[in-house]
Protein backbone atom coordinates (compact mmCIF):
# COMPACT_ATOMS: atom_id res chain seq x y z
CA UNK A 1 0.00 0.00 0.00
CA UNK A 2 1.28 3.78 -1.20
CA UNK A 3 1.08 6.16 2.15
CA UNK A 4 0.95 9.83 1.91
CA UNK A 5 3.87 10.85 4.31
CA UNK A 6 4.65 14.29 5.86
CA UNK A 7 8.06 15.28 7.22
CA UNK A 8 8.55 18.42 9.06
CA UNK A 9 11.62 20.63 8.02
CA UNK A 10 13.44 21.49 11.07
CA UNK A 11 15.56 25.24 10.75
CA UNK A 12 17.66 26.59 12.25
CA UNK A 13 20.21 29.67 11.38
CA UNK A 14 17.69 30.14 8.36
CA UNK A 15 19.12 26.54 7.04
CA UNK A 16 17.30 22.84 7.44
CA UNK A 17 19.02 20.79 10.04
CA UNK A 18 20.47 17.71 8.91
CA UNK A 19 17.87 14.98 10.61
CA UNK A 20 15.38 17.10 8.21
CA UNK A 21 16.94 15.14 5.76
CA UNK A 22 16.96 11.62 7.06
CA UNK A 23 13.31 12.36 8.57
CA UNK A 24 12.58 12.62 4.14
CA UNK A 25 14.61 9.15 4.18
CA UNK A 26 12.15 7.46 6.92
CA UNK A 27 9.52 8.46 5.06
CA UNK A 28 9.93 7.43 1.78
CA UNK A 29 10.28 4.01 3.64
CA UNK A 30 6.85 4.61 5.01
CA UNK A 31 5.47 6.09 1.80
CA UNK A 32 6.10 2.84 0.17
CA UNK A 33 6.27 4.18 -3.16
CA UNK A 34 3.68 6.94 -2.03
CA UNK A 35 4.19 10.83 -2.06
CA UNK A 36 6.47 12.47 0.68
CA UNK A 37 5.17 16.08 1.20
CA UNK A 38 8.07 18.65 2.79
CA UNK A 39 6.36 20.97 5.45
CA UNK A 40 8.26 23.84 6.29
CA UNK A 41 6.81 26.32 8.92
CA UNK A 42 8.85 29.66 9.37
CA UNK A 43 8.73 33.18 9.71
CA UNK A 44 10.46 33.08 5.79
CA UNK A 45 10.99 29.43 4.94
CA UNK A 46 10.40 29.24 0.91
CA UNK A 47 13.30 29.12 -0.18
CA UNK A 48 14.90 26.40 1.61
CA UNK A 49 11.75 24.13 -0.54
CA UNK A 50 14.49 23.38 -3.28
CA UNK A 51 16.71 21.54 -0.69
CA UNK A 52 13.89 19.21 0.98
CA UNK A 53 13.08 18.68 -2.91
CA UNK A 54 16.79 17.90 -3.29
CA UNK A 55 16.91 15.43 -0.33
CA UNK A 56 13.68 13.37 -1.76
CA UNK A 57 10.53 15.10 -0.85
CA UNK A 58 8.56 14.88 -4.08
CA UNK A 59 6.64 18.41 -2.79
CA UNK A 60 6.70 20.96 -0.04
CA UNK A 61 3.97 23.21 1.81
CA UNK A 62 5.13 25.94 3.66
CA UNK A 63 3.33 28.02 6.11
CA UNK A 64 5.04 31.14 6.74
CA UNK A 65 4.06 33.70 9.37
CA UNK A 66 6.05 36.10 11.25
CA UNK A 67 5.24 34.98 14.60
CA UNK A 68 6.96 31.77 12.85
CA UNK A 69 10.51 33.42 13.88
CA UNK A 70 11.05 31.48 16.61
CA UNK A 71 9.58 27.74 17.94
CA UNK A 72 6.23 28.49 19.45
CA UNK A 73 4.40 25.27 20.37
CA UNK A 74 1.06 26.41 19.79
CA UNK A 75 1.71 28.12 16.67
CA UNK A 76 3.88 24.79 14.73
CA UNK A 77 0.53 22.87 16.30
CA UNK A 78 -1.87 25.05 14.73
CA UNK A 79 0.16 25.28 11.07
CA UNK A 80 1.12 21.29 10.79
CA UNK A 81 -2.49 20.84 11.94
CA UNK A 82 -3.94 22.85 9.26
CA UNK A 83 -1.32 20.94 6.97
CA UNK A 84 -2.66 17.87 8.33
CA UNK A 85 -6.30 18.39 7.34
CA UNK A 86 -6.02 19.98 4.31
CA UNK A 87 -3.57 16.82 3.30
CA UNK A 88 -4.88 13.74 5.18
CA UNK A 89 -1.57 12.29 5.24
CA UNK A 90 -1.03 8.54 6.46
CA UNK A 91 2.12 9.19 8.33
CA UNK A 92 4.31 12.02 9.59
CA UNK A 93 7.88 11.98 10.93
CA UNK A 94 9.83 14.50 12.64
CA UNK A 95 13.38 14.79 13.96
CA UNK A 96 14.06 13.28 17.48
CA UNK A 97 15.27 16.64 18.43
CA UNK A 98 14.08 19.52 21.18
CA UNK A 99 11.73 20.70 18.71
CA UNK A 100 10.42 17.26 16.98
CA UNK A 101 10.09 15.58 21.01
CA UNK A 102 8.29 18.90 22.27
CA UNK A 103 5.65 18.99 18.51
CA UNK A 104 4.86 15.43 17.92
CA UNK A 105 3.30 14.78 21.25
CA UNK A 106 1.14 17.12 20.74
CA UNK A 107 0.40 16.61 17.38
CA UNK A 108 -0.33 13.10 18.56
CA UNK A 109 -2.81 14.31 21.40
CA UNK A 110 -4.71 16.03 18.50
CA UNK A 111 -5.12 13.21 16.09
CA UNK A 112 -5.88 10.68 19.09
CA UNK A 113 -2.83 8.39 17.45
CA UNK A 114 -0.06 7.00 18.88
CA UNK A 115 3.39 8.00 18.60
CA UNK A 116 6.68 5.95 17.72
CA UNK A 117 9.48 7.93 19.11
CA UNK A 118 12.87 7.92 18.69
CA UNK A 119 13.52 5.65 16.23
CA UNK A 120 17.03 4.53 15.07
CA UNK A 121 16.03 1.97 12.24
CA UNK A 122 13.00 1.23 9.93
CA UNK A 123 12.28 -2.25 8.19
CA UNK A 124 9.68 -2.58 5.87
CA UNK A 125 8.25 -5.71 4.20
CA UNK A 126 5.88 -4.89 2.06
CA UNK A 127 3.10 -2.95 3.76
CA UNK A 128 4.35 -3.92 6.92
CA UNK A 129 6.81 -1.28 8.72
CA UNK A 130 8.56 -2.43 11.73
CA UNK A 131 10.53 0.41 14.11
CA UNK A 132 13.24 -0.04 15.91
CA UNK A 133 13.83 1.91 19.05
CA UNK A 134 16.58 1.92 22.00
CA UNK A 135 14.81 1.24 25.64
CA UNK A 136 16.44 0.95 28.75
CA UNK A 137 18.94 3.61 28.26
CA UNK A 138 20.20 2.07 24.99
CA UNK A 139 21.03 -1.87 27.00
CA UNK A 140 17.90 -3.06 24.70
CA UNK A 141 16.13 -2.71 21.17
CA UNK A 142 12.46 -2.62 21.21
CA UNK A 143 10.63 -3.26 17.74
CA UNK A 144 7.45 -1.79 17.18
CA UNK A 145 4.59 -1.93 14.97
CA UNK A 146 1.70 0.51 14.06
CA UNK A 147 -1.45 -1.22 13.90
CA UNK A 148 -4.18 1.67 13.19
CA UNK A 149 -4.10 5.22 12.42
CA UNK A 150 -1.55 7.35 11.25
CA UNK A 151 1.76 6.81 11.86
CA UNK A 152 3.69 9.41 14.10
CA UNK A 153 7.65 8.59 14.48
CA UNK A 154 10.36 10.76 15.62
CA UNK A 155 14.01 9.45 14.24
CA UNK A 156 17.27 10.38 16.09
CA UNK A 157 19.94 12.37 14.44
CA UNK A 158 22.05 10.03 12.77
CA UNK A 159 21.19 6.80 12.35
CA UNK A 160 19.06 6.91 9.36
CA UNK A 161 20.92 8.31 6.07
CA UNK A 162 19.95 10.58 3.89
CA UNK A 163 19.50 10.06 0.51
CA UNK A 164 21.84 11.66 -2.01
CA UNK A 165 21.04 15.34 -2.94
CA UNK A 166 20.07 15.80 -6.16
CA UNK A 167 19.63 19.18 -7.23
CA UNK A 168 17.90 18.47 -10.75
CA UNK A 169 14.89 16.80 -8.96
CA UNK A 170 11.77 18.84 -9.05
CA UNK A 171 8.47 19.30 -7.08
CA UNK A 172 5.73 21.71 -6.60
CA UNK A 173 6.14 24.22 -3.55
CA UNK A 174 3.08 25.85 -2.35
CA UNK A 175 1.99 27.94 0.61
CA UNK A 176 -1.12 27.62 3.07
CA UNK A 177 -1.95 30.76 4.94
CA UNK A 178 -2.74 29.83 8.52
CA UNK A 179 -4.60 32.19 10.96
CA UNK A 180 -2.52 31.93 14.32
CA UNK A 181 -4.63 32.31 17.36
CA UNK A 182 -4.41 32.85 21.02
CA UNK A 183 -0.94 31.72 21.75
CA UNK A 184 0.13 30.88 25.36
CA UNK A 185 3.97 31.68 24.61
CA UNK A 186 5.67 33.86 22.41
CA UNK A 187 9.73 33.00 22.32
CA UNK A 188 10.96 36.85 22.01
CA UNK A 189 14.37 36.23 21.78
CA UNK A 190 16.99 33.46 21.14
CA UNK A 191 20.49 34.51 22.90
CA UNK A 192 23.08 32.27 21.77
CA UNK A 193 26.78 31.67 23.16
CA UNK A 194 29.26 33.51 21.04
CA UNK A 195 31.45 30.61 21.75
CA UNK A 196 28.52 28.01 19.91
CA UNK A 197 30.39 25.77 17.28
CA UNK A 198 28.85 22.26 15.66
CA UNK A 199 25.53 21.33 16.41
CA UNK A 200 26.27 18.43 19.26
CA UNK A 201 23.09 16.48 18.67
CA UNK A 202 24.30 16.41 14.92
CA UNK A 203 28.13 16.08 15.17
CA UNK A 204 29.80 13.66 13.12
CA UNK A 205 32.92 13.58 15.64
CA UNK A 206 32.77 14.19 19.67
CA UNK A 207 35.23 15.02 22.05
CA UNK A 208 33.76 14.79 25.10
CA UNK A 209 35.34 15.33 28.96
CA UNK A 210 34.86 14.00 31.78
CA UNK A 211 35.79 14.84 35.49
CA UNK A 212 39.01 13.69 34.35
CA UNK A 213 39.74 17.15 32.39
CA UNK A 214 39.55 18.50 36.05
CA UNK A 215 39.18 22.40 35.29
CA UNK A 216 37.85 24.65 32.82
CA UNK A 217 41.58 25.18 31.26
CA UNK A 218 41.29 21.56 31.05
CA UNK A 219 38.99 21.59 28.20
CA UNK A 220 41.17 23.68 25.66
CA UNK A 221 43.30 20.34 24.45
CA UNK A 222 39.94 18.82 24.20
CA UNK A 223 38.71 22.32 21.76
CA UNK A 224 41.74 21.66 20.00
CA UNK A 225 41.30 18.20 18.74
CA UNK A 226 37.59 18.97 18.32
CA UNK A 227 38.56 21.77 15.98
CA UNK A 228 41.36 19.51 13.71
CA UNK A 229 38.58 17.00 13.46
CA UNK A 230 35.52 19.18 12.66
CA UNK A 231 33.86 18.09 15.35
CA UNK A 232 32.00 19.45 19.05
CA UNK A 233 32.99 18.89 22.39
CA UNK A 234 30.77 17.15 24.91
CA UNK A 235 30.97 16.19 28.64
CA UNK A 236 29.92 14.19 31.32
CA UNK A 237 28.00 15.20 33.90
CA UNK A 238 30.28 14.70 36.40
CA UNK A 239 32.40 17.67 34.41
CA UNK A 240 29.15 19.87 34.16
CA UNK A 241 28.77 19.38 37.54
CA UNK A 242 31.96 20.21 38.84
CA UNK A 243 31.69 23.55 36.78
CA UNK A 244 33.61 23.01 34.35
CA UNK A 245 31.54 23.33 31.21
CA UNK A 246 28.17 24.48 30.55
CA UNK A 247 24.78 21.50 30.82
CA UNK A 248 23.95 21.97 26.67
CA UNK A 249 27.44 20.02 26.40
CA UNK A 250 25.71 17.29 28.66
CA UNK A 251 25.64 13.77 27.00
CA UNK A 252 23.87 10.92 28.78
CA UNK A 253 20.14 9.69 30.14
CA UNK A 254 19.58 13.21 31.70
CA UNK A 255 21.63 15.18 28.69
CA UNK A 256 21.88 14.69 24.89
CA UNK A 257 21.74 11.68 22.89
CA UNK A 258 24.11 11.61 20.27
CA UNK A 259 25.21 9.13 17.47
CA UNK A 260 28.23 10.20 15.91
CA UNK A 261 30.99 8.36 13.79
CA UNK A 262 33.69 9.06 16.18
CA UNK A 263 33.53 9.65 20.12
CA UNK A 264 36.16 10.20 21.67
CA UNK A 265 36.03 9.92 25.81
CA UNK A 266 38.09 11.64 27.50
CA UNK A 267 38.72 10.97 31.24
CA UNK A 268 35.08 9.77 31.78
CA UNK A 269 34.53 6.50 33.91
CA UNK A 270 31.30 4.88 31.41
CA UNK A 271 28.63 5.32 34.64
CA UNK A 272 25.34 3.68 32.79
CA UNK A 273 23.71 7.15 32.66
CA UNK A 274 26.53 8.48 30.47
CA UNK A 275 26.50 5.31 28.17
CA UNK A 276 22.74 5.68 27.75
CA UNK A 277 23.74 9.02 25.48
CA UNK A 278 26.74 7.82 23.68
CA UNK A 279 26.98 4.12 23.60
CA UNK A 280 25.40 3.94 19.85
CA UNK A 281 27.75 5.94 18.62
CA UNK A 282 29.75 4.02 15.55
CA UNK A 283 33.70 3.76 17.20
CA UNK A 284 34.20 4.83 20.55
CA UNK A 285 37.40 5.80 21.47
CA UNK A 286 38.15 6.23 25.62
CA UNK A 287 41.00 7.35 27.00
CA UNK A 288 41.68 6.89 30.95
CA UNK A 289 43.88 6.15 33.32
CA UNK A 290 42.54 3.53 35.23
CA UNK A 291 42.14 0.43 32.88
CA UNK A 292 39.66 -0.82 34.91
CA UNK A 293 37.79 2.21 34.19
CA UNK A 294 33.79 0.50 32.68
CA UNK A 295 33.74 2.91 29.59
CA UNK A 296 36.45 0.64 27.96
CA UNK A 297 33.73 -2.36 28.06
CA UNK A 298 31.53 -0.36 25.49
CA UNK A 299 35.14 1.20 23.47
CA UNK A 300 36.29 0.08 20.06
CA UNK A 301 39.79 1.31 20.75
CA UNK A 302 41.02 2.04 24.43
CA UNK A 303 43.69 3.85 25.27
CA UNK A 304 45.17 3.81 29.10
CA UNK A 305 47.04 7.07 29.71
CA UNK A 306 46.27 10.55 30.99
CA UNK A 307 44.49 12.28 28.94
CA UNK A 308 46.63 15.69 28.92
CA UNK A 309 49.44 13.62 27.03
CA UNK A 310 47.32 11.86 24.71
CA UNK A 311 45.06 14.34 23.37
CA UNK A 312 47.37 16.77 22.15
CA UNK A 313 49.30 13.86 20.70
CA UNK A 314 46.29 12.77 18.85
CA UNK A 315 45.96 16.37 17.84
CA UNK A 316 49.09 16.86 15.89
CA UNK A 317 49.13 13.54 14.63
CA UNK A 318 45.95 14.15 12.89
CA UNK A 319 47.06 18.11 11.70
CA UNK A 320 49.63 15.99 9.78
CA UNK A 321 47.00 14.09 8.04
P1 LIG B 1 34.05 10.15 37.24
O1 LIG B 1 33.13 9.00 37.43
O2 LIG B 1 34.62 10.81 38.44
O3 LIG B 1 35.24 9.65 36.31
C1 LIG B 1 36.38 10.38 36.00
C2 LIG B 1 37.31 9.46 35.22
O4 LIG B 1 38.42 10.20 34.80
C3 LIG B 1 37.85 8.27 36.03
O5 LIG B 1 37.55 7.06 35.33
C4 LIG B 1 39.36 8.53 36.10
O6 LIG B 1 40.09 7.31 36.04
C5 LIG B 1 39.57 9.36 34.86
N1 LIG B 1 40.72 10.26 34.93
C6 LIG B 1 41.08 11.12 35.92
N2 LIG B 1 42.16 11.85 35.57
C7 LIG B 1 42.49 11.45 34.31
C8 LIG B 1 43.52 11.84 33.40
N3 LIG B 1 44.39 12.79 33.68
N4 LIG B 1 43.60 11.18 32.20
C9 LIG B 1 42.72 10.19 31.89
N5 LIG B 1 41.73 9.79 32.72
C10 LIG B 1 41.61 10.42 33.92
N6 LIG B 1 26.18 11.35 33.90
C11 LIG B 1 26.37 11.71 32.63
O7 LIG B 1 27.52 11.77 32.15
N7 LIG B 1 25.30 12.08 31.85
C12 LIG B 1 24.03 12.04 32.31
O8 LIG B 1 23.11 12.37 31.57
C13 LIG B 1 23.81 11.62 33.66
N8 LIG B 1 22.57 11.54 34.15
C14 LIG B 1 22.39 11.08 35.42
C15 LIG B 1 21.09 10.89 35.91
C16 LIG B 1 20.91 10.39 37.18
C17 LIG B 1 19.51 10.18 37.67
C18 LIG B 1 22.02 10.08 38.00
C19 LIG B 1 21.83 9.52 39.37
C20 LIG B 1 23.29 10.25 37.53
C21 LIG B 1 23.50 10.76 36.24
N9 LIG B 1 24.78 10.95 35.74
C22 LIG B 1 24.94 11.31 34.43
C23 LIG B 1 25.98 10.86 36.61
C24 LIG B 1 26.73 9.59 36.48
O9 LIG B 1 26.20 8.61 37.36
C25 LIG B 1 28.23 9.78 36.84
O10 LIG B 1 28.32 10.33 38.13
C26 LIG B 1 28.96 10.71 35.87
O11 LIG B 1 28.76 10.29 34.54
C27 LIG B 1 30.46 10.66 36.19
O12 LIG B 1 31.14 11.55 35.37
P2 LIG B 1 32.65 11.27 34.98
O13 LIG B 1 32.78 9.97 34.29
O14 LIG B 1 33.13 12.48 34.27
O15 LIG B 1 33.37 11.30 36.41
Amino acid sequence: MARKVIVLGEIRDKALRNVSFEAIAAAKVLANGGEVVGILIGEKAANLASDMIAYGADRVVVAENEKFKHYTPDGYAQALMAVIEEEKPEGIVFGHTSLGKDLSPKIAAKLNAGLVSDVTAIEADGDNITFIRPIYSGKAFEKRVVTEGIMLVTVRPNNIAPLEKNEERTGKVASISVEIKDLRTIVKDVVRKASEGVDLSEAKVIIAGGRGVKSAEGFKPLQELAEVLGGAVGASRGACDAGYCDYSMQIGQTGKVVTPDLYIACGISGAIQHLAGMSNSKVIVAINKDPEANIFKVADYGIVGDLFDVVPMLTEEFKKL
